[in-house]
């Protein structure tokens, strides 16, 4: 084995990309505060600038909409701070930043392939005064994409407003403001090859929001704190990457569909959670009985291939997936559930490592008797 390691967890973070690196490292040595008024100073505030229009771009807005936060939890946090006296409602399948920024919301429920039921929504909003809702565009541990478009109507026409946490779609799929209709959507530049630690709250036309941080008065008002000036250069470049990004997205999603299939060509009964439904082209959660996430995280590991126990790109903790739990999925089966997420510079080795060390290791456990043939 190689030192190379067959990177499968673009979820948690895609690598940044050499533009970024070579945007992050220009703008550290820009040295001055985008506050301040002398030369260096306004030079700092160029970078943000061209930073916010590439952001507002990417999702078809315009640069005073965006607001830089440290990333999607502070976004999650500043959207669902922003309640107005509103009821929240939020998906089952929220990412934990969200659910915990909507304390005692009630979930709006999915069905077995994660998608939200429109009815039961539609129900929520019926009874019970104006509300806020939140529902993600994408999942992070399967990939589904959610009917947007249909909940943003549905919402309008109950005059509620609407929170879509986007920060596992950019590169992805693509990503319209106006199209989705939603009053506030949230990103993160190191899902999409940018930097960790930045991201954005993206302000629909009708909407603003009271900041969370307060002190000077950066972000107009909305966020205070010197803005991380090297972190949103690379996110801007990341925001222009991710758009160029998506005319080659259905290359990754035939690596990724070539994947499943020799997975089911191996071991017959393992499931592809989601896998009737719209999904991320480069997602898949997989799940087979028999032995736990976590053991087969470390196994992975050890034969040099990263890939992701259901939702843990936080703690390293593992606990049963609330996203599949919410599905409805067997907990034995979500137990043993682990997410394989590719990006655009996964190659065939990659794949072709991790299905040998998967197989292999499903061979020697309790679905050992599973296995019809040898890795193609
Ligand atoms: N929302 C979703 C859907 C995510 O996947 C993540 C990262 N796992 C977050 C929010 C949190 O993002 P950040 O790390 O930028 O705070």
């Amino acid at each position: 084995m190689t030192d190379a390691v067959a990177y499968l967890d673009h979820n948690a973070t895609s690598p940044v990309k050499p533009a970024v690196r070579d945007a992050v490292l220009a703008a550290l040595d820009l040295a001055g505060n985008p506050s301040s008024v002398h030369r260096r100073g306004r030079l700092a505030r160029r970078a943000v600038d061209q930073a916010r229009r590439q952001v507002a771009a990417l999702v078809g807005t315009t640069s005073d909409r965006v607001v830089f936060t440290s990333g999607a939890t502070e976004a999650n946090h500043l959207a669902l701070s922003n309640a107005a006296g509103r009821r929240r409602l939020v998906s089952a399948i929220e990412h934990d930043s969200v659910l915990a920024a909507a304390g005692e919301a009630r979930r709006i429920p999915v069905d077995d392939q994660g998608l939200l039921q429109l009815a039961a929504l539609d129900e929520m909003l019926r009874h019970g005064g104006p509300a806020l809702v939140s529902v993600m565009l994408a999942n992070n541990e399967t990939g589904v994409i959610q009917p947007l478009v249909e909940v943003a109507a549905m919402v309008r026409r109950h005059g509620a407003w609407l929170h879509c946490d986007a920060a596992q779609a950019p590169g992805r799929i693509a990503i319209d403001m106006a199209l989705l209709d939603v009053n506030l959507l949230t990103l993160s530049a190191h899902k999409m090859g940018g930097p960790q630690g930045v991201g954005a709250l993206v302000l629909g036309r009708d909407i603003d929001v009271a900041a969370m941080l307060r002190g000077g008065g950066q972000e107009s008002g909305r966020r205070a704190g010197t803005e991380n000036v090297p972190g949103v250069a690379g996110f801007g470049v990341a925001a222009e990457l991710a758009v160029d990004a998506l005319s080659r997205a259905c290359l990754v999603a035939a690596r990724r569909d070539d994947l499943e299939r020799r997975l089911r060509h191996v071991l017959p009964s393992v499931a592809v959670f989601g896998a009737a439904a719209p999904r991320l082209p480069n997602t898949c959660c997989l799940g087979l009985v028999g032995i736990r996430a976590e053991t087969q995280v470390i196994a992975l590991d050890l034969a040099g291939v990263a890939v992701s126990a259901g939702a843990a790109c936080s703690s390293g903790k593992v606990r049963r997936s609330a996203v599949l739990t919410a599905m409805g999925v067997d907990p034995a089966l979500a137990d043993g559930a682990i997410r394989i997420s590719l990006g655009e510079t996964t190659e065939a080795w990659e794949i072709d490592r991790f299905i040998t060390a998967w197989t292999g290791l499903h061979g020697r456990g309790a679905g050992g008797q599973q296995t019809r043939a040898r890795v193609q």
